[in-house]
């Protein structure tokens, strides 16, 4: 087999490779079912059992609440931009959002379509480089909803927004989920596309509390209102039976590990070598604000496009992949998500070291 180099992709991301072991070993029959996962009928009692077991593991791994749904639907957590407000948000009352980056800045440009927005705080002044310290809500908001990684500028929440009691909190944890401690219970919905921390693309994970499912109108379409799929445990229609399957180890793998307490001490422990070289290095600066920094991209440059450029170029030649940052913010972002082992940090502070000592000035 041709060797795994260190893939610091900010997602579709790298799995566990005791994951992809055991799917590929299940790819022509899953267990002795003589069937291989990929090709199960969903509405079969191997299937089933594989949908009951992930939905358990996600609700035991991330203390999710009794009177909470877990969903998983398709479209990316990019259909939740839209169906969150298409179904909660009614056309006279206000939405509030916290425009910590672009993924937000998405989410609002889906909310108007539907209802009023109400910016609560942005960090666009100075290119989404920091978390805001305050926010300022609207007099009667529907929810409120934040961007808890942002996947693009490095930048992260380190605990809840200072959202006032009694408003429902939603989180795109799209780039964060299960990477550490999440208190389910003070929000009304978590979503999260699968494809960073929890799996493959393809299933986005929705969890969200008992009475909103109801109140969306029943005129949208059958596919679009979170009813349908509750009633039906996400499998109104043919679902991601792949994705799900590989949420499902993934899950296992971090129960195995510790779960998500002992997921936030690795990530912790990850991200601080990397902030800790970028900070005394004569050529490396990271571009996130000291206090907002994100455990999972950890964005940088040298000041220098052209350096910036000869750096990706040489990484990639040594075998670290995916290092080009997003062109929104130039220079390098190393994405390291759950999965993403420490000896690989290790292995790029080492490059990242010796790039130094042949270039800095
Ligand atoms: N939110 C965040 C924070 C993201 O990082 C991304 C994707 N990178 C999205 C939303 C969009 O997700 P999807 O591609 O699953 O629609």
């Amino acid at each position: 087999m041709t060797q795994r180099i260190w893939n610091f992709s900010a997602g579709p991301a790298v799995l566990p490779e005791s994951v992809l072991e055991e799917a590929r070993d299940n790819l022509l029959s899953l267990g002795t079912t003589g069937i291989g996962i990929l090709e199960h009928s969903h509405r079969g009692k191997a299937f089933l059992a594989v949908y009951e077991e992930t939905v358990a593991l996600c609700r035991e791994i991330g203390n999710i609440p009794e009177n909470y749904r877990v969903l998983f639907l398709q479209g990316g957590a990019s259909t939740q931009f839209f169906m969150i407000p298409m179904n909660l948000l009614p056309r006279d009352r206000t939405a509030d959002y916290l425009v910590t980056g672009a993924w937000s800045e998405k989410a609002v440009e889906e909310a108007v379509r539907f209802g009023g927005t109400h910016t609560a705080c942005t960090s666009h002044d100075k290119n989404f480089s920091y978390i805001p310290a305050t926010c300022t809500f609207s007099p009667n908001p529907v929810y409120a909803h934040y961007t808890s990684n942002n996947t693009i500028f490095g930048t992260q929440w380190s605990g809840l927004p200072p959202v006032p009691g009694g408003i429902d909190l939603i989180c795109d944890a799209s780039s964060d989920i299960f990477s550490r401690p999440i208190d389910v219970s003070k929000h009304a919905i978590v979503y999260a596309g699968a494809q960073k921390n929890l799996g493959p693309s393809g299933v986005t994970l929705v969890i969200m509390r008992d009475d909103l499912i109801e109140r969306g109108s029943k005129d949208l379409p059958t596919m679009l209102q979170y009813r349908t799929h509750a009633k039906n445990d996400s499998m109104y229609n043919t679902p991601p039976t792949f994705a799900i399957y590989l949420v499902g180890l993934v899950l296992k793998w971090i129960k195995k590990g510790g779960g998500l307490s002992a997921m936030g001490e690795l990530n912790q422990r990850k991200a601080g070598k990397l902030y800790a070289y970028l900070e005394q290095s004569r050529l490396f600066k990271g571009t996130a604000a000291a206090d907002s920094r994100s455990q999972m991209n950890v964005t940088f440059v040298t000041g220098n496009a052209d350096v910036d450029t000869k750096f990706c170029s040489a990484a990639t030649k040594a075998g670290f992949d995916g290092l080009k940052g997003h062109r929104s913010v130039g220079g390098m972002r190393a994405s390291i998500y759950n999965a993403f082992p420490e000896a690989g940090v290790d292995a790029l502070i080492d490059f990242m070291r010796m790039f130094e000592s042949e270039n800095a000035v």
